[in-house]
């Protein structure tokens, strides 16, 4: 009932419920009549064909709301879901799910992925001073730049508190890098206007590049990066740095 519903919307639905109704009320009158023959009031068999014909389209009309405003919630609930409320980008979940699919993607047609974290510097310092409102603005403002610096074909997810991630899919891989340091300039630049002040921060983000030959999965790319991330914090904040296995060994 539902996916017919779905399928063919509320007014077809209602129509299709009511010359049901009305096949089964001609289906029964039959039967009636033909179980007691012609004793039957001829007002009585009036009101059981005319009755079903005026009550199906209410009540199935009726239904057929409640069942449309019940996939409306699903729907809602699916994309509450995979989106971030604060930012409206995708969820850390969602963010993974189309994070496989654009690796699956890549290595079909042998482009490069680049895998970004970033996160924003000093953030507590940030909520500290401004309050929890003040970071808020911030975050909803930065999520603005992140998406004023996608293409179509990009990816980009709130994955923490102050952490984002991102994807871009490129054969030129030098194309990523110079897109996060837009980004990272830009954010830099930012100033929000909170309560008359005025909130300004700066990103770090750790980056990993991937061939379709390589072997590594979702979880090891986001792990690389996230050491990536590591050293831009370690080495001054405010940078972008690309992953080097070295760097685990200056970590250690
Ligand atoms: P670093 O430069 O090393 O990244 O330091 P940091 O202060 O940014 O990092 P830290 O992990 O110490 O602080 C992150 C803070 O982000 C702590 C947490 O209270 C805050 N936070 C997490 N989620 C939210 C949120 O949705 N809104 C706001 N306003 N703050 C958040
Ligand atoms: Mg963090
Ligand atoms: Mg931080």
């Amino acid at each position: 009932m539902k996916n017919l519903v779905t399928r063919v919307g509320p007014a077809f639905a209602t129509i299709v419920m009511t010359v049901a109704a009305v096949v089964a009320s001609v289906g029964i009158t039959f039967f009636i009549l033909d179980t007691f023959g012609n004793g039957v009031e001829p007002l009585v068999l009036m009101v059981a064909i005319v009755a079903p014909m005026t009550i199906a389209p209410v009540i199935g009309g009726m239904l057929i709301k409640l069942i449309h405003q019940i996939n409306h919630l699903e729907e809602e609930q699916r994309h509450l879901a995979c989106s971030d409320e604060l930012t409206g980008l995708r969820s850390r979940r969602a963010f993974l799910e189309n994070f496989e699919l654009l690796r699956e993607q890549a290595k079909r047609d042998g482009s490069i992925l680049s895998v970004a974290i970033i996160d924003i510097d000093n953030f507590k310092s940030i909520n500290d001073t401004y309050g929890h409102g003040g970071g808020d603005e911030l975050l909803k403002s930065f999520a603005g730049i992140l998406k004023k610096n996608l293409r179509k074909s990009d990816l980009v997810g709130r994955i923490g508190g102050e952490e984002f991630a991102m994807v871009f899919l490129h054969h030129d891989p030098e194309k990523a890098m110079k897109a996060l340091e837009k980004v990272r300039i830009h954010t830099q630049k930012n100033v929000v206007d909170y309560l008359k002040q005025k909130i300004k921060c700066t990103i770090s983000v750790g980056v990993v590049q991937w061939c379709s030959h390589e072997l590594a999965d979702v979880e090891v790319l986001m792990r690389q990066a996230d050491e990536s991330l590591y050293h831009a914090k370690k080495t001054g904040k405010n940078r972008v740095i690309k992953f080097d296995p070295s760097l685990k060994a200056l970590q250690a």
